[in-house]
């Protein structure tokens, strides 16, 4: 078994998450291809576009965000929802400006990356005033 304590947090990288974002990993799979995390969102937090080359799985488990795809419109998700991300779809995920949000992150690594990053979700796509296409 894996105990929490041995698990170590990290903070979310600036240049992939904009705000203040806690990461804990919780395991990985025997092959190391499939992995979990524990990634927490302070309010206003959120991660920068990216793609995962095998899609991801969100569980999120405490408070309210937002999720959005490029070129489509904001989703506002609660603790208990799931979401999938396919693979190649350009997104962000984090928390909303008013509540931290925290949720399970599993994905699958190909040639050892689970995520290709891209650039910070600006204010005007952070609030919802843009759609994902446009800057
Ligand atoms: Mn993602």
């Amino acid at each position: 078994m894996s105990r929490d304590a041995d698990r170590e947090i990290t903070e979310g990288p600036a240049d992939n998450f904009t705000g203040t974002v806690s990461i804990q990993p919780q395991y990985s799979g025997d092959d190391n291809a499939e992995r979990v995390s524990d990634v927490r969102f302070e309010a206003g937090a959120r991660t920068a576009w990216h793609t995962h080359p095998a899609g991801q799985r969100l569980i999120v488990t405490d408070g309210t965000g937002w999720v959005q795809e490029w070129g489509k419109n904001r989703i506002t998700v609660h603790e208990g929802d799931v979401v999938w991300f396919a693979p190649g779809v350009k997104h962000w995920h984090g928390a909303t400006v008013g509540s931290a949000m925290a949720h399970l992150a599993v994905t699958y690594a190909v040639d050892g990356a689970t995520a290709d990053w891209m650039e910070h979700v600006n204010n005007d796509q952070y609030l919802g005033r843009k759609q994902g296409d446009q800057a």
